[in-house]
C-alpha cells in the first residue's frame, strides 16, 4: 500500500495540444486526482474515472463505490460555484444519488494543486442549490437551467480541506472528519436539512462550549427556512440530540453544550 499522505501537488501530464485552457485545465485536474488523490470517505488508495462526459460523475472508489464530482478552478474558491442542469440535480439530491464534491483551485502557472476541499454528499440539501436564469432564447442550449452550488451554506464540518495554500492536511484527520458527520446519510433528506442548519448555526457561534440558550437564538432564522414549523425550540432541543446521540457534540449539564474534537 502506498503512503499518500505526502501528496505530489504537481500535475505531470505531458504538454500536448490541447484544443483550449480549459480543456487542457480538466485533462491536468482530472489525471491528478486518478493518480494522487485517496478516498476520503474510506481511505481507499486510489480512485478510478468515469469515461469523459459521463452524467454520472467523474471519479469513484472501487472499494466504496463514492461517487466524485470533481470542479476546479484558477481562482480562490469563492461562495459559489457553477454546477450542471438544476432539474437533474435537485432529482439526484431526492434520490440520494447526487455525487460527493471535489472543488480545487489550481495555480496554472505551477500546474499544481493549491487548495481542495471536498463536500461530503450528505451535506447537500435543496437549500443548497440556487436555480440560475434559463438561457437565453439565442443560446446553443436555448431555455437550459443550470445550477449553482451555494458552498457558502456548507457548514465547516461538511467542508473539508485536503489541500490548503498548498499544505497537504494529514489524510487521518481528513477520514476522521468524513466518519464525524457520516451519519447524516441514514437521516431522510428533510431531517438532513434540520440538521446541517443546526450545525452550520452552532459552528458560526464560534465556540467550543455553548448554552440551550444560544441554541433557542437559532429559532427566527429556522422559523424563515420552515415556516410550517409550529415548533421549532422543542425540534431545536431534539436536533441536539440527535447530534449528541451521534457524538458530534456533548452535553455537559444544565443546558450546557461542548462540540467534540
Ligand atoms: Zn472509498
Amino acid at each position: 500500500m502506498s503512503d499518500k499522505s505526502h501528496l505530489n501537488l504537481g500535475f505531470e501530464e505531458a504538454q500536448a495540444a490541447f484544443e483550449s485552457p480549459s480543456q487542457s485545465a480538466r485533462v491536468w485536474t482530472e489525471g491528478w486526482a486518478a493518480r494522487e488523490l485517496y478516498c476520503p470517505a474510506c481511505g481507499a488508495d486510489q480512485l478510478a474515472t468515469y469515461p469523459n462526459n459521463a452524467p454520472v460523475a467523474d471519479l469513484f472508489c472501487g472499494s466504496c463505490h463514492e461517487d466524485y464530482e470533481l470542479k476546479s478552478q484558477k481562482t480562490k474558491i469563492g461562495a459559489k460555484i457553477l454546477d450542471g442542469a438544476w432539474g437533474t440535480m435537485l432529482q439526484r439530491l431526492a434520490s440520494q444519488s447526487n455525487p460527493s464534491l471535489f472543488v480545487m483551485r489550481y495555480d496554472r502557472e505551477r500546474r499544481a494543486v493549491s487548495d481542495l476541499i471536498v463536500i461530503p454528499k450528505h451535506f447537500f440539501t435543496a437549500d443548497l442549490i440556487e436555480k440560475r436564469k434559463p438561457l437565453a432564447p439565442t443560446a446553443r442550449r436555448a431555455g437550459w437551467v443550470g445550477c449553482n452550488i451555494l458552498l457558502a451554506k456548507v457548514p465547516d464540518s461538511g467542508r473539508i480541506r485536503i489541500v490548503q495554500g498548498g499544505e497537504v492536511a494529514e489524510r487521518e484527520k481528513v477520514l476522521a472528519k468524513w466518519r464525524k458527520t457520516a451519519f447524516l446519510r441514514e437521516t431522510g433528506a428533510k431531517g438532513r436539512g434540520w440538521l446541517v442548519e443546526i450545525m452550520g448555526q452552532i459552528e458560526a457561534l464560534g465556540r467550543v462550549d455553548f448554552t440551550i440558550e444560544d441554541a433557542y437564538g437559532f429559532a427566527p432564522a429556522l422559523s424563515a427556512l420552515y415556516p410550517d414549523n409550529r415548533h421549532v425550540r422543542e425540534k431545536i432541543r431534539q436536533q441536539l440530540q440527535v447530534l449528541r446521540d451521534q457524538g458530534w457534540l456533548e452535553f455537559v449539564g444544565r443546558g450546557r453544550y461542548r462540540l467534540t474534537p
